[in-house]
């Protein structure tokens, strides 16, 4: 009896182990998450943000059944830091996700340091089927890949669909050979999981291919009623610009316009695919993009709008962001945020969404907007840092933004120290055109102890400049 009382004990000691140690365990009612990332789209290019004639109808639509935020911030002026930012909810001065060459490239060495802990790995901790659509750009070695990174699926492409065989479609001055083809160039690499299945694919029909795919892993999980995180990071509307027969030719704004409308289709067939599976519900979409506007590619870059400057650039074109969330039932409709928001508080944000642990042991960037989403309330964060690579440009606390170093974007002019700080009002002038620093020393002297304090972060080692030997690529 005794014997069999020590054994049951022992079985129910090792039964509770088992259960709590098994981490990959879905629990009912988690939500999924996909976020949709575009790009080099600029604050001014949905028709939801006013654009003219560029015609936006789901993205304008998904607006209208959801929030639509209108101070939401990429963690980084270019693509590599950005999405670094975006995954572990950290600035690249935390993960060492900046350098002289501001992004990766295919004959880069480095890539996201693996110790870092990304949304994907913190959602499979949880029980989540984790998968990403499209552009990776976080190190292009094979122990970089999605697939040592929390992914459990990827179709995609490692870095900017420019750094093939096929140059950028414009003349820009930081780039004056754009258009000329790249005979040595390595292939542009498509990517299923950790194979390459096709090289140089013809790009007229990427968004529709990734369409596909977005909606098969939707499908897929729904089916076996898992909860997923999609990250959907399209390659468009940055350069070289190619849309479908559908969309060629058909926008008033040009082959720019053309790819944004089938970036629009896109989003609205994977918002269609949420609704006819009835797990509209139970899922938070978010759509917004990684930098401002590429300048310099003339009509084939984008728009800032209202805003000043483009990627590169610390000026709020190219931070500030067009960002739109939707989960019908959960978020209101027609709702608009001025909150200071960034795309470093996603993170955050679905840990506290799906109950997953966050990262203590490392300190995050990013704060739980989750408030704000449900209109709780209206401030979570006070403040916003510029980067350029390690280097803190600007400031920004509640409406008042410092630029204590500026520079044109992609020009190869020095940069430009301001003492005292261009000051502006952000609430008043959003387009930065008015330096009210003489009016205002109070400001400028709290600014100055803001930048001071963040100033005095010390950069992890940078990852970005480590170049492979001999590949004979620029
Ligand atoms: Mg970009």
């Amino acid at each position: 009896m005794k014997a069999h009382i020590s054994i049951l004990l022992l079985f129910l000691i090792v039964t509770c182990y088992t259960g709590h140690a098994q981490t990959h365990h879905a629990q009912p009612g988690q939500p999924n998450f996909i976020v949709i990332f575009a790009d080099d789209l600029g604050y001014g290019d949905l028709s939801s943000y006013g654009h003219p004639t560029i015609l936006t109808p789901n993205l304008d639509k998904m607006a209208a059944e959801g929030m639509r935020f209108t101070q939401f911030y990429a963690g980084a002026a270019v693509c590599t830091p950005s999405r670094a930012a975006l995954l572990t909810g950290r600035l690249g001065i935390r993960t060492g996700m900046y350098g002289k060459r501001s992004v990766l490239f295919p004959n880069s060495a480095g890539g996201l340091p693996l110790k870092e802990i990304t949304i994907a790995e913190m959602l499979k901790a949880k029980g989540y089927a984790t998968g990403i659509i499209g552009k990776w750009h976080l190190g292009q070695l094979p122990e970089f890949l999605p697939m040592h990174q929390g992914f459990d699926y990827w179709f995609g492409i490692p870095y900017s669909s420019d750094m093939g065989k096929i140059g950028t479609t414009r003349y820009s001055p930081d780039n004056p050979n754009a258009t000329a083809p790249k005979p040595n160039a390595v292939p542009l690499p498509l990517y299923r999981n950790d194979k390459v299945i096709e090289e140089e694919p013809d790009q007229h029909y990427l968004t529709q291919r990734y369409t596909g795919e977005a909606i098969n892993y939707i499908k897929k999980n729904a089916d076996q009623h898992k909860p997923f995180f999609l990250y959907y990071a399209s390659n468009f509307p940055h350069v070289p610009l190619y849309a479908s027969p559908e969309f060629e030719g058909k926008s008033k704004r040009g082959i720019y316009g053309d790819v944004v409308a089938e970036l629009d289709w896109s989003v609205g067939q994977v918002l269609k695919t949420l609704k006819d599976l009835k797990i509209d519900k139970n899922t938070f979409v978010i759509f917004t993009s990684d930098n401002g506007p590429w300048l310099t590619q003339l009509d084939h870059g984008g728009s800032a709008g209202i805003l000043y400057e483009g990627k590169n650039s610390t000026y709020e074109g190219g931070m500030r962001e067009p960002a739109i969330a939707w989960w019908p039932g959960k978020i209101k409709a027609n709702a608009v945020s001025s909150a200071l928001t960034n795309t470093m508080d996603l993170l955050p944000t679905f840990a506290k969404l799906s109950g997953a642990d966050l990262p203590k042991d490392r300190i995050l960037d990013g704060m739980d907007i989750s408030d704000i989403l449900f209109g709780k309330k209206d401030i979570v964060r006070n403040m916003i840092y510029y980067y350029i690579n390690e280097s803190l440009y600007a400031v920004r606390k509640g409406p008042w933004k410092a630029h204590f170093t500026t520079h044109p974007s992609y020009s190869q002019e020095a940069p430009v120290p301001h003492d005292p700080p261009l000051l502006y009002n952000m609430d008043v002038d959003p387009s930065e055109k008015y330096n009210v620093a003489k009016q205002r020393p109070d400001i400028i002297e709290d600014l100055r102890k803001e930048y001071e304090k963040q100033k005095a972060i010390i950069p992890a080692p940078a990852q970005m400049d480590k170049i492979l030997p001999a590949t004979g690529i620029k």
